[in-house]
């Protein structure tokens, strides 16, 4: 199965390195400043979203908004630091992903998302697997009686599964889709799903044109 590639951490997420003695001198930076100059409007988008303890100020010369401790404690351009930014990053980071609950498709004919048909066969994909374990990740529960793919458990001259699935994943992967029955060691009954082809992603075409010809 294909790992996961860990995306780089963005800059603005990377602490500055600073040893003890920086972060001494910030204190006492802070301590010579007094409090901030501008008092900050009864709102919360102008007090920093990670710490309600961040100092925050207004920059007359650029009219924004900073936070201050951050500005001071991590790598990257000043305005990564700006209020405004600090929320939308905040938002992102830590409300964005929708935790409560199973998400469904909006439309009445499926019954499983792209993002979930997508995370399971990504963990399917180029393994055998028994037809009897397939119809238990997919089939009907008592929570969900619907199932949420149907799996043909007995009728051989036909696919495990429908078709459509594939070609749902093969507009989601931009790859090729396709099933394969088999046939384990006790005649239990065997289905591999595999993806084809490397999808052509905007990455992998500049990849090819930055390629030094031979
Ligand atoms: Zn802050």
């Amino acid at each position: 199965m294909p790992l996961e590639q860990e995306d780089p951490e963005p800059a603005y997420k990377r602490k500055a390195y600073r040893s003890g003695i920086l972060t001494q001198a910030w204190q006492k930076t802070k301590e010579a400043l007094g409090r901030p100059k501008f008092e900050a409007p009864n709102d919360p988008h102008f007090a920093c979203p990670y710490d309600s303890e961040h100092w925050v100020d207004y920059d007359e010369e650029s009219g924004h908004w900073f936070c201050l401790d951050h500005a001071s404690e991590w790598t990257g351009p000043r305005w990564y630091y700006r209020l405004d930014r600090l929320w939308r990053d905040f938002n992102l980071e830590e409300k964005a992903e929708y935790v409560e609950g199973i998400p469904k498709p909006l439309r009445h004919n499926q019954k499983i998302t792209d993002g979930d048909l997508l995370s399971y066969f990504k963990r399917l994909d180029g393994d055998y697997v028994k037809v009897s374990v397939l119809k238990d990740i997919f089939g009907p529960t008592p929570e969900r009686l619907d199932g949420l793919i149907k799996v043909n458990e007995t009728d051989t001259s036909t696919t495990v599964i429908s078709s459509s699935y594939l070609r749902r994943l093969k507009r989601i992967t931009g790859k090729k889709w396709g099933q394969e029955r088999a046939v384990g060691e006790n005649g239990e009954m065997l289905v591999r799903f595999y993806s084809v082809g490397s999808p052509v992603s905007d990455d992998e075409t500049q990849d090819m044109v930055e390629e030094p010809s031979r």
